[in-house]
């Protein structure tokens, strides 16, 4: 959480890669270098979710040398007798997120991001002061699934969910004295879009919220059960401004569907969504402007808005050729879909569902777009047939450039799903091997034409670095999960 990954975002996901696979001297210096940091330890670029902290804080009457964003590998610098409050933020604390899950499934090994966290909380400065210690962020809910874990790391209070209100009144709370009126375990209060404090020192690639929480629902997800919120366009162009202003040359939209911003409920609201990245984009010194998350059916159901976006960006221009979107196959059964995310689908019927997904991938690719996919392995009542669905969708996408990320279905603390039973490698069918595979070959097929367009204009070195590295490491992954997949029955 503390790199910018050499510029390119998505390198975000190799934090997910576990131990196994790479040595430390590779893995961070090319996948994750560190950003920098002053000489007391602060960071000059931080963590989106800890800067929102940073300016809630602030908002809530502390002042700027009272609030100090560490690199967690320089904590000691920063942590002394007179602090009072440690807070941590974590993706995946206990290394069982999604993710992490299904590549130390696959690969084996344990998660670097729980490893890490280990290594914060064992820090010399810690243990001396002992400051209380809060943790919340994405992966927090962990800690509601497995509360024990807390007293065995050193963790006081864990914040679920939304820390704006809730994170300056425990603060404030345990500088009062009165930590004991708040218990360990908080669900994050909940405010309004226009409530909702701006950072107010730069995040990390230019990181700005649009939306917040999902609408469409999905059974499995964490954002489907957030009010949804639209962030009005004046606070998100202050928080252009703060990163602009830090030397940032582009900004990163965050929203679980962009498409959806400022929405009549699920209907996209094209003239808001262009009106965004518009604004974004003619911002002086804005050059570039991702939009993180879209869904296939928002963008079938609105392809002009595609259009207009990509024309803004001037894609397959000389400056900006391409741009990407994650977006969620999940599955190709419009059983599983129907019975776990209908709302995924809205306006179309689930039954259109796999159709509703080669012309999204359409759409994207004519306008330049790359979508980057994930796709579900063993949703709770998962069959033969449904698995074979997938694949089915899998291979007939081989012609769109794109990625598409197979991951084990893991419950999720507080989404519908919480108390179903997640996929593991000891339960794999061997379609689900084959599955795998499929997804591995269509990403082979396209990952060196698309790092060519993702490092075209970064460092030289790093780029052809990047792409012996990638040539060699897609092509050991997939002769591992081919052997893999016929040694467990799959006919590949
Ligand atoms: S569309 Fe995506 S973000 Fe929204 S609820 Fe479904 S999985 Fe979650």
């Amino acid at each position: 959480l503390v790199s910018r990954y050499n510029g390119l975002l998505f390198f975000g996901f190799v934090a997910s890669m576990p131990k196994t696979i790479l040595p430390d001297w590779i893995y961070y210096p090319f996948f994750c270098p560190s950003v920098k940091v002053d000489e007391n330890g602060r960071l000059k670029h931080a963590n989106y979710g800890m800067r929102k902290i940073e300016g809630t804080l602030i908002a809530n009457g502390f002042t700027r040398d009272e609030v100090a964003v560490i690199h967690p590998e320089h904590i000691d610098k920063a942590v002394d007798e007179n602090t009072e409050v440690v807070a941590i933020t974590s993706i995946d604390p206990l290394g069982i997120g999604p993710l992490t899950s299904t590549c130390t499934e696959l690969f084996d090994g344990t998660g670097r991001m729980a490893a890490k966290l280990q290594e914060v909380l064992e820090s010399p400065s810690i243990r001396k002061h002992k400051p209380k210690v809060i943790l919340g962020g994405p992966g927090s809910w962990q800690f509601g699934a497995h509360p024990e874990k807390m007293d065995d790391l050193g963790i006081d209070h864990v914040v679920i969910g939304e820390g704006d209100i809730s994170a300056p009144k425990l603060i404030k709370g345990i500088i009062d004295g009165n930590s004991e009126e708040f218990p360990k375990v908080i669900d994050g209060e909940v405010t309004f879009e226009e409530d909702i404090p701006e950072i107010v020192n730069p995040s990390i690639i230019g990181l700005v919220e649009a939306t917040r929480g999902c609408a469409r629902s999905c059974a499995f997800c964490v954002p489907s059960v957030r009010k949804v919120r639209s962030i009005p366009l004046p606070q998100i162009m202050k928080e252009v401004k703060v990163n602009v202003d830090s030397g940032e040359n582009g900004i990163i939209l965050h929203g679980e569907d962009i498409l959806l911003y400022k929405s009549d409920g699920l209907n996209v609201n094209s003239e808001a969504v262009i009106n965004l990245f518009r604004e974004v984009k003619k911002y002086a010194g804005v050059n570039w402007v991702y939009g993180v998350h879209t869904s296939f059916s928002s963008v079938v159901s609105s392809p002009e808005t595609i259009e207009e976006i990509s024309k803004i960006l001037e894609l397959n221009g000389t400056q900006n050729k391409v741009n990407y979107f994650q977006v969620g196959i999940e599955s190709g059964s419009s059983r599983l879909i129907r019975k776990h995310m209908k709302g995924k689908v809205y306006p179309f019927q689930p039954e259109e569902w796999p159709d509703i997904v080669r012309k999204g991938f359409k759409i994207l690719n004519d306008n330049h777009f790359i979508p980057c996919t994930t796709l579900i392995l063993g949703l709770p009542g998962e069959e033969k047939e449904d698995i074979q669905e997938s694949i089915d969708l899998v291979r007939s996408l081989k012609g769109h450039k794109s990625l598409i990320v197979p991951m084990l279905f893991t419950p999720l603390e507080t989404t519908r799903l919480e108390y179903s039973k997640g996929l593991y490698k000891k339960d794999f069918s061997p379609e689900h091997y084959e599955l795998i595979t499929a997804c591995w070959e269509h990403n082979l097929n396209w990952t060196p034409l698309l790092w060519s367009h993702y490092g075209y204009s970064k460092n030289a070195f790093v780029k052809f670095s990047m792409d012996i590295v990638f040539r060699i490491a897609t092509k050991l992954i997939l002769a591992r999960m081919r052997y893999i997949a016929r040694k467990h029955g799959a006919e590949i």
